[in-house]
């Protein structure tokens, strides 16, 4: 069993992955690690380590693995970093971060996904993912500043208070755009000017919205 979906993650890693001009090593080897399976409903268990997201219920979805790698790698993680996600959902990209980074704190405004997050990181393991319920929106004051911030759902804007909880050198990585298409962009804070900011286009994606005081409106 466990076998099976080693053989389909390592597929998974090679085909559209690495394929898509994924680099960075400990990238891959964390996407070829964490058990994608175990995020997803289990009558989806199948098509875990499909090229497409899931829906995991309340509406919202696990992304797609290509994405969560893309996201991941424009992150530049290294071992000591600290990081702040916003949209836990199944918790599989939070697996991700914390395989790549010290500590992991991550907000999710669905209680029942938090809970699910929470259970199944603790089954596994993960126990430098710290969740809590709420509007990330305003990101985690009390454990900013973080060396990087990733929003895995859609902004209409860049929401100012997660800047401004960023390391000097710190990453931004979140789609931005409309209700129904954003694009990726990665952010770099050059200095304590919250203005200073350098800006990459990482390309087109589609997420669900990101709700809240500083995102849409439910
Ligand atoms: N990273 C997740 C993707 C989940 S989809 C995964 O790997 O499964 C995006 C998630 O963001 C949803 O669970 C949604 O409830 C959550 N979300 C949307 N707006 C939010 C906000 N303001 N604060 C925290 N979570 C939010």
């Amino acid at each position: 069993m466990i076998d099976r979906y080693k053989k389909q993650r390592v597929r998974m890693v090679d085909s559209q992955i690495r394929s898509r001009n994924i680099k960075d090593e400990r990238v891959l080897k964390a996407m070829g690690k964490v058990p994608r399976h175990l995020f997803v409903d289990e009558g989806l268990v199948d098509q875990a380590y499909n090229d497409n997201p899931l829906p995991i219920g309340e509406r919202q979805t696990i992304s797609q693995p290509y994405i969560v790698a893309l996201m991941t790698e424009a992150l530049d993680l290294r071992e000591k970093d600290k990081v702040l996600e916003i949209g836990t959902g199944s918790g599989y990209q939070s697996a991700i971060l914390a395989e790549l980074a010290a500590s992991v704190f991550s907000i999710e405004r669905v209680a029942t996904l938090a809970g699910r997050a929470r259970r199944l990181l603790d089954y596994l393991g993960y126990y430098n993912v710290a969740i809590r319920v709420g509007d990330g929106t305003y990101g985690w004051r009390e454990e900013a500043p973080f060396d990087a911030i990733i929003i895995t759902a859609g902004a209409p804007k860049i929401p100012k208070l997660l800047v401004e909880q960023l390391t000097v050198g710190g990453r931004l990585v979140l789609p931005v755009g409309s209700r129904h298409s954003q694009t990726l962009l990665k952010l770099t804070r050059m200095s304590e000017d919250i203005n200073d900011i350098r800006e990459e286009d990482l390309g087109g994606c589609r997420f669900v919205d990101l709700i809240g005081d500083y995102g849409w409106e439910d």
